[in-house]
């Protein structure tokens, strides 16, 4: 099982046979979740080996086998597999069911990266039908909504995928012209393949590197770069063959032959695509047949090969047609499940945005139910809390700290001679002193009309009272009456530090020094036993 894992084997062939070879095993060991955990693999190195008949053919006998919850993954990634591999050979039926699932089940989770995954797939799938810019439109949106928020492998698929569709997209506006569309498309497609390259190199897994060289390749030919393209083409080539990638390698050889084309090696190129056609055989995906072909026919013609350049032509033509008929036959489901598929994205993107807020709103009223709404200060609510993850039970807690209890002095005789409203002021403002004088850390709070405790984590007691004589000198050399003409205010501390950490007793001990400075004379700060 080991070497059958996917991303854990770099040879995607010898993966896939230790992945059948399991298979019987785990059969024969009656376990059943590991034989679909393993037909789920074999599909997925089956797909990378472009073996696109078998992936749907297992796919068929596995699907069903993946419905437990703990092959939930198993399940979409094989999903995902089905619908491209389907795709590939134009069972474009079997490819909406699979994508539209897809989407359907990440449209009710509320992840970034699976969402993208699968936007990626149904764009894959109304690309092979044709609709490149369905599929680009889709992907942009996903890349828009999801990108920012999705790991790294999912980000490098659908910038690849952008990639390789704006080159089918290019191909398609220079056979009717718009050569002016084309050469923007292709910029466009760069881009996306080159933010893809940036990211190859984050992820251990190689698979995409053939993917992602061989688009670059060929948007390079698109540009004119005839020299990097053959140089990108042949690195992107040498390494499908040394993993196995057949379908990719094919598809690079086709546009190895566009670039001797290019070249002005009419020549070379035919005879390379005779060879790629003769190895192909019936197992040729038609997008690479129909682009063989192509090469082929524009070779003859160069070589002045007319009557065998005619041959072609019509070979293209009905592959073409062909391609067509099976699109046409999906047409009517086509509507639906886009009309469909649009939604599920609608309502996706609907419920990311409605977390969003939601999540937003829950932290607001977390945030406000621990706030004394007049000072902004913590609440007692607030001290629990922090007192909690300070101290928590059980744990005998090394670090320092330190516990300030502050009381107005002759609160009551400030309101009773300036009005509560001054008596209001005078407590927001201390508060802002409270703040001016204290770090980042320190556990601000309000514990009662005219009471706040401050909590000092990581201070000795000796630390803290400097802190807390400075604080008292500040009250005391505030320019109160500058705001209410006649008023001064003072404060008295009581202060003690941990250990023991253990907050009824720093409160205790805190509450008697406040009550010593008190007793005292007021307007000092009295140190805890
Ligand atoms: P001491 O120096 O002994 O602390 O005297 P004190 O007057 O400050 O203490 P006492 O507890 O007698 O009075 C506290 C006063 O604080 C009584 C109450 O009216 C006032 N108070 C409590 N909450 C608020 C408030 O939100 N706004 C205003 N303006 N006054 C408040
Ligand atoms: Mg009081
Ligand atoms: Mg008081």
């Amino acid at each position: 099982m080991a070497a059958a894992r996917p991303g854990a084997a770099t040879q995607p062939l010898e993966a896939a046979e230790a992945a059948r070879h399991a298979m019987v095993l785990a059969e024969d060991l009656g376990r059943p979740l590991d034989r679909a955990r393993l037909g789920a693999w074999l599909c997925a190195h089956l797909l990378t080996l472009g073996r696109y008949e078998e992936v749907l053919a297992r796919s068929r006998e596995v699907l069903p086998l993946l419905a437990a919850p703990a092959l939930d993954a198993e399940y979409l990634e094989t999903l995902r597999v089905t619908a491209l591999a389907a795709g590939e050979i134009g069972q474009f039926d079997v490819a909406l069911d699979a994508a539209q699932e897809l989407v359907r089940i990440t449209a009710a989770r509320d992840e970034d990266g699976p969402a993208l995954s699968a936007a990626f797939v149904l764009a894959a799938c109304f690309e092979r039908m044709g609709d490149s810019w369905q599929a680009i439109r889709l992907l942009s949106m996903a890349l828009e909504n999801h990108g920012p928020g999705a790991p790294d492998r999912p980000v490098l698929v659908a910038n690849n995928a952008l990639c390789a569709i704006g080159i089918g997209m290019a191909h398609k506006l220079r056979d009717t012209g718009a050569d002016e569309e084309a050469r923007s498309v292709i910029d466009r497609a760069r881009a996306a393949g080159e933010s893809a390259r940036e990211l190859l190199a984050g992820l251990s897994d190689p698979t995409y590197e053939v993917a992602v060289l061989g688009n670059l390749g060929e948007v390079l030919l698109h540009q004119g770069h005839l020299g990097q393209a053959d140089a990108m083409l042949r690195s992107a080539h040498g390494l499908a063959v040394a993993r196995g990638q057949q379908a990719y390698g094919w598809r690079i050889r086709a546009s190895l032959g566009h670039g001797l084309l290019e070249q002005g090696r009419a020549a070379e190129a035919l005879a390379d695509m005779q060879a790629l056609q003769q190895e192909m055989g019936e197992a040729a995906p038609p997008q690479t047949a129909i682009r063989v072909r192509g090469v082929m026919y524009r070779a003859c013609k160069a070589l002045g090969q007319f009557e065998a350049a005619l041959g072609h032509l019509e070979v293209v033509e009905r592959l073409e047609r062909n391609r067509v008929t099976n699109q046409l036959r999906a047409q009517s489901r086509v509507f639906v499940t886009r009309t469909e598929a649009q939604e599920a994205l609608r309502l996706a993107e609907q419920a990311r945005l409605d977390a969003q807020v939601h999540r937003a709103r829950a932290a607001e009223f977390a945030a406000s139910a621990e706030r004394d709404p007049l000072t902004g200060l913590g609440n007692r609510r607030h001290l629990e809390r922090r007192f909690a993850e300070l101290m928590p039970a059980g744990q005998p807690a090394e670090r320092e700290l330190a516990l300030a209890q502050i009381d107005i002095d002759h609160f009551k005789a400030i309101n009773d001679s300036h009005g509560h409203a001054a008596g209001d002021r005078v407590l927001v403002q201390l508060a802002h002193l409270l703040r001016e004088n204290s770090r980042a850390s320190d556990v601000l709070v309000r514990h009662g009309g005219e009471e706040f405790v401050v909590v000092l984590p990581g201070m000795s007691l000796g630390r803290a009272a400097e802190v807390c004589e400075r604080l008292r000198a500040r009250v005391a050399e505030h320019p109160w009456g500058r705001e209410v003409p006649g008023l001064a205010v003072t404060i008295s501390i009581g202060l003690c530090a941990a250990p023991p950490a253990d907050a009824k007793a720093l409160m205790l001990r805190a509450d008697e020094a406040l009550y010593r400075a008190k007793r005292s004379g007021r307007n000092r700060l009295v140190l805890g036993s």
